[in-house]
């Protein structure tokens, strides 16, 4: 799912007719009292970060004045969110609250339901999953039919809403709804939905991603990466990500884990685990004896072995690594050879670079016997520290881990450190 930041969601909501608050994006304090002075009126500062329960992490503020607006601005820019940093804050105008509802449309990919479900609660401005269901009304959408602006009526008035504002309120339903269809999303939420003292309803806050698949249809969105991500893509991502962009074939999955200030520190694996699930007990093995994954690195799926060439490039491309360790956790049912090959080619390349580097290679499943011999014949006399397993310790993540562990603190007593 490719998030987008609030105020993309917003300016989508305002072109497809859902009224939003007057607004700006900014990175500076100085342009947040700008914003506030052209807006007018006392205004709300909002981190603008991938992360939601900003409200409660003291990331939405509010503000009377410009200079107010300006102190808090600073106090929000350059905070952590959930470990995300705050790089642009959205000034708003602040709305003057009636009520708060709840509007939004997920996919339930149940197999018997596989489809769009629309989703609306008077119980706003909370966490929808502490509301409890009778309190939501739900629609499943009939994809081939779609939905008629009476669906999203009843709706309302199915949880008892029966205001002025119910017109409204099923007009901005409805949009979502096309929204979500118009933009291929995964995911679009208006919490809080807001009425306003003088009878308006507005989108106040907005969360929505696009379906990964999507959002080549979507350049204007200006997503990098048809993907989550957690935070901006790096250059290392963003270079891992054209492995994938132009082969389909197997996944190539790939993501920086530590920032070069970090791997200066030391204890850093290039990690390349196969397969998701399996993946996750090499990174458990590389902790427990106190390293870490410089990297988080799958490839599954029967990828081909030019991917898995470009993946342990990649990796191995990393300042201050001290080992590469291939995590094939599981029996892959995909053909392992290609991954053989691509790292025989690899390592060919990297290591007479680095003598003595500390390479873990555990690879079992379809072709094991093939790959292993295409591992042990390719990698013959290369001057690295590398030793090869089988399904022999295909479960044994304590021992596997243990021999990273050595080789490295033998690298290590070899280079003085
Ligand atoms: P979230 O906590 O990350 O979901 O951020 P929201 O955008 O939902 O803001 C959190 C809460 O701040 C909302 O539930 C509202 O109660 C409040 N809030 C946000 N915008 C306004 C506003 O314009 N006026 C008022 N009075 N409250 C607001
Ligand atoms: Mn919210």
């Amino acid at each position: 799912m490719a998030r987008l930041y609030e105020y993309q969601g917003k300016d989508i909501f305002k072109k497809s007719g859902i009224t939003i608050p007057e607004g700006q994006v900014v990175k500076t304090p100085e342009d947040a009292r700008n914003a506030a002075e052209r807006i007018g009126k006392p205004v709300v500062v909002k981190a603008q970060v991938w992360a939601g329960g900003r409200g409660k992490s003291g990331a939405v503020r509010f503000a009377d004045t410009p200079d107010e607006a300006e102190k808090v601005a600073g106090e929000i820019l350059g905070m952590e969110v959930k470990g995300l940093e705050v790089k642009q804050v959205l000034v708003e105008e602040k709305l003057d609250i009636a009520q708060e509802f709840y509007a939004g449309v997920i996919i339930n990919s149940a197999r018997e339901v596989r489809a769009p479900v629309v989703m609306f609660s008077t119980e706003g401005g909370v966490d929808i999953e502490s509301v409890p269901e009778d309190k939501i009304a739900m629609l499943t959408v009939d994809v081939l039919r779609g939905i008629q602006p009476y669906d999203t009526l009843n709706m309302a008035l199915s949880v008892g809403f029966s205001g002025k504002a119910l017109r409204q309120l099923g007009d901005v339903i409805y949009k979502l709804y096309n929204v979500f269809k118009n933009y291929d999303c995964r995911t679009v939420e208006i919490n809080p939905l807001v009425l306003t003292k003088d009878g308006k309803v507005y989108a106040a806050d907005c969360r929505m991603a696009i379906d990964d698949a999507g959002v080549f249809r979507h350049p204007e969105l200006g997503i990098r990466i048809g993907r989550e991500f957690l935070k901006e893509p790096t250059e290392f991502d963003l270079m891992a990500w054209t492995f994938e962009e132009e082969d389909f074939r197997g996944t190539s999955y790939v993501a920086q884990m530590a920032s070069e200030s970090e791997l200066k520190q030391g204890g850093y694996i290039g990690y390349h685990g196969i397969g998701g699930g399996a993946a996750i007990l090499g990174v458990d093995a590389l902790n427990k004896v106190g390293l870490k994954a410089a990297d988080y690195a799958d490839t599954s799926g029967n990828p081909t072995a030019s991917k898995v060439y470009r993946v342990a490039k990649i990796i191995l491309s990393m300042p201050n690594i001290e080992g590469y360790f291939l995590a094939g956790f599981l029996m892959a049912n995909q053909e392992q050879w290609h991954h053989a090959h691509g790292l025989v080619k690899v390592l060919r390349e990297e290591i007479p670079k680095r003598p003595g580097f500390p390479v873990v290679l555990l690879l079992s499943g379809n072709k094991e016997k093939e790959s292993q011999e295409i591992l042990q014949e390719g990698l013959k006399g290369l001057p690295g520290r590398i030793e090869i397993y089988d399904r022999e310790h295909v479960y044994d993540a304590k021992f596997i881990g243990g021999r990273v562990r050595a080789l490295v603190d033998e690298y290590r007593k070899e280079r003085g450190l």
